[in-house]
């Protein structure tokens, strides 16, 4: 079993299509937000059935915005998942909130309503949900702990651009704020991009204001002809609006979405096929609820302690053998920031989980005979098959 070839960890498949899109975009000479990014909203919206899209420059940017809008006051209390990218609580922080680790559910990875229940005091102001992988989080359970203690709900998509919940997109939500991100590694990408889905139309105002440096109206519109040079600030704003370049990336994958989602499918369908039976692993699960779709943004798997080795040496057999892995996610509870603040947090199913899981390849250019050396790897490594 001898291969050279390289099988990074993510490849990003950007369609010919974005490479005319955008050589249009600069020959028009309108290089920044303009018409394309409305064009990008608007087709985004269409996807996801939110009513109220705010494009932005990252999911960051989105969640900077959400959490801003919520108006956090001294000492709120924000409940969030310790299992995920920095970025969702460290926006937390820069809003004035004060974040409060919540562990996870040991199955699907996302956070755990029976913890929040725990975790909720007089200062809790928020809950924020995290999609993990694109597994749709208990949104019935969390929801009902939202409504009895009058809490808003922030929803990380990131992950889950593509999900249904109990047949409800996620995006598509009237009580909840969501934030994608098409950074290069997501399931469609702009190179750096996010988009707010508000829930109402006052809500989309805001969220253009606080996102334009709290100018008035978009900033574009004053150099079109008969724009007047007048604008006005309501309030101290950040700059985070999308250029035209990047919708143009995004309207070109929008295009190719239904193929990209067959893709992934059958690569999960041929790893599960491959590593099932391995006991040595764990393999992700699908939606435990109805009419849900996982948008398997991620195929991670957990080595048990009987595999013949642990993760991280999994990882460097892998990449000794020229296979990328990543691990999501470090918890956010035992980064050196967050640490010196909740110096003796335990979240058990967290830590157990973060020790345990290696992320694989799962995209586009990903070929099945690379699938199938991948599992091949997998299970020579952890001791499957050995003694046969
Ligand atoms: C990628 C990611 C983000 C940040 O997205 P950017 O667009 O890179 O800012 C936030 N949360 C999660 C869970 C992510 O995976």
């Amino acid at each position: 079993m001898k291969k050279n070839k390289l099988i990074p960890f993510h490849k990003p498949s950007i369609p010919k299509k974005a490479v005319s899109l955008i050589a249009k975009s600069i020959q028009s000479g309108w290089i920044t937000t303009g018409t394309r990014v409305k064009e990008f909203e608007k087709r985004v919206s269409a996807a996801s059935g939110g009513l109220y899209p705010v494009a932005v420059s990252s999911c960051t940017a989105a969640l900077h915005t959400a959490y801003t809008l919520l108006g956090f006051k001294k000492g709120d209390e924000v409940l969030v998942p310790s299992f995920t990218f920095c970025s969702t609580i460290n926006m937390i922080v820069a809003a004035g909130g004060t974040p409060v680790f919540v562990d996870i559910d040991p199955k699907t990875y996302c956070i755990d309503p029976k913890d929040i229940r725990q975790k909720i005091t007089l200062k809790t102001k928020a809950i924020v949900v995290v999609h993990y992988a694109g597994m749709p989080a208990d949104m019935t359970a969390i929801e009902s702990i939202a409504r009895k203690h009058n809490l808003s709900i922030v929803e990380d998509a990131a992950h889950a651009f593509g999900s249904t919940y109990k047949g409800h997109q996620i995006g598509s939500s009237k009580k909840n704020l969501t934030c994608f991100s098409f950074y290069a590694t997501k399931n469609i990408t702009t190179a750096e991009g996010g988009m707010l889905m508000c829930r109402n139309a006052d809500e989309e105002n805001r969220a253009r204001l606080f996102s334009n440096h709290g100018i008035s109206r978009d900033a574009w519109k004053r150099y079109l002809p008969g724009g007047s040079y007048r604008y006005e600030v309501f309030s101290p704003g950040y700059k985070y609006n999308m250029s035209d370049i990047h919708a143009s990336i995004g309207i070109a994958e929008l295009k190719i979405l239904p193929a990209l989602k067959r893709k992934r499918l059958a690569i999960v369908a041929k790893y599960k096929k491959l590593l099932t039976g391995n006991p040595h692993i764990n393999l992700p699960h699908d939606p435990p609820h109805k009419d849900s779709v996982h948008a398997w943004h991620l195929f991670t798997i957990e080595i048990l302690p009987t595999s013949l080795v642990t993760r991280d040496e999994l990882s460097e057999f892998l990449s000794l053998r020229g296979i990328g892995t990543s691990v999501h996610y470090i918890p956010n509870h035992l980064q050196p920031y967050y640490r010196k603040k909740y110096p003796s947090l335990v979240l058990p199913n967290t830590e157990t989980v973060a020790e345990r899981i290696l992320s694989i390849p799962l995209y586009e250019n990903l070929s099945m005979s690379d699938v199938e050396f991948i599992c091949a790897c997998i299970n020579e490594a952890t001791g499957y098959g050995k003694q046969k």
